[in-house]
């Protein structure tokens, strides 16, 4: 593929991912009357032979999956493809202003916005994945989408377990689009209250810039000894100066939290997120004297 055409698919993705998410009547909040879930993406790219997706595999463990390993499951035909040749397209959804400023004020529980932008929003997160895998296919290009694999899976395993084979958020970090926060967060340019996505495809597009090198650089805690402001937003203690626990997290998320979104807004998920909002980094890049 020429440097041109490179640039152009480039361009296109970005410009069609942008599109879905503000035409889309599914990214809405599953209300009677229509709201959107998330405002405009980032969306960013990085390359399939990149050192960072062989480091994620030599800390998290042997079963996280690189492009080149999850390309080659999901197309076993295309097995002399090289890692070289495959991009990792990233995207960043924020939730809405709305949906941040009514979670900033609960303290134990999630708001109904925040609820159903994790059931609502996440399955239109889904649907764009599936978008973007089409739209690649129908320009010849071969395309997947790691989390809608059949093979993707959680694990239990490994030093940060719980885990999943393929994580959205490191491929993120990847493509530029954010660090990691003290409660595990992506803290990104439109802040930490988001969710996000990824399509593997078989098409070499420049990387985006990374304007980091630490994955915790744009953390207060990590990068200036301050804030720690998501510290006291967790209901049950799971963040702490040495970080955040992921089981204690995941307990309270997945039961108690699970039991009470049905019977409160009868929506069958599990969500959390206190530590997203009403800290300095919910909506942007935080300044070091935000901390
Ligand atoms: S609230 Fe402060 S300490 Fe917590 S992730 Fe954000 S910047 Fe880091
Ligand atoms: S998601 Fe909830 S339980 Fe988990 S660390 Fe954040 S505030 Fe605590």
């Amino acid at each position: 593929m020429t440097e041109k055409a490179a640039v152009h698919h480039e361009s296109w993705i970005q410009t069609e991912i942008q599109h879905f998410v503000a035409t889309s009547p599914g990214n809405c909040l599953g209300k009677e009357e229509f709201e959107p879930a998330f405002g405009k993406p980032l969306v960013g790219f990085s390359n399939g032979a990149d050192p960072l997706y062989d480091e994620y595999v030599a800390h998290i463990g042997n079963f996280y999956l690189t492009p080149l390993k999850t390309f080659q499951q999901a197309f076993p035909e295309q097995q002399t493809v090289t890692a070289a040749e495959l991009t990792v397209i990233s995207w960043i959804l924020p939730s809405t202003a709305a949906t941040r400023k009514d979670h900033s004020i609960r303290n134990r529980h999630p708001s109904e916005r925040w609820a159903r932008t994790r059931y609502y929003g996440e399955k239109f997160n889904e649907a764009l994945r599936r978008h973007v895998v089409d739209r690649l296919l129908d320009q010849g290009i071969s395309a997947m989408a790691p989390v809608l694999a059949p093979f993707w899976q959680k694990s239990m395993d490994g030093p940060y377990a719980p885990c999943s084979n393929w994580s959205e958020r490191h491929a993120a970090y990847a493509a530029g689009l954010g660090t990691f926060g003290l409660c595990d967060g992506l803290i990104t340019p439109v802040g930490k209250a988001i969710r996000t996505g990824s399509v593997v495809a078989r098409c070499p597009i420049p990387p985006s810039p990374r304007p980091y090198t630490d994955h915790h650089a744009w953390c207060l805690h990590y990068s200036h000894g301050t804030c720690g402001k998501c510290i006291p937003r967790c209901p049950v203690n799971a963040i702490s100066h040495s970080g955040h626990d992921k089981k204690r997290c995941m307990a309270y998320t997945h039961e108690v939290m699970s039991a009470y979104l049905i019977k409160t807004y009868q929506i069958k998920t599990y969500a959390c997120g206190l530590c997203q909002a009403g800290v300095p980094c919910m909506d942007h890049i935080p300044a070091p004297e935000e901390g």
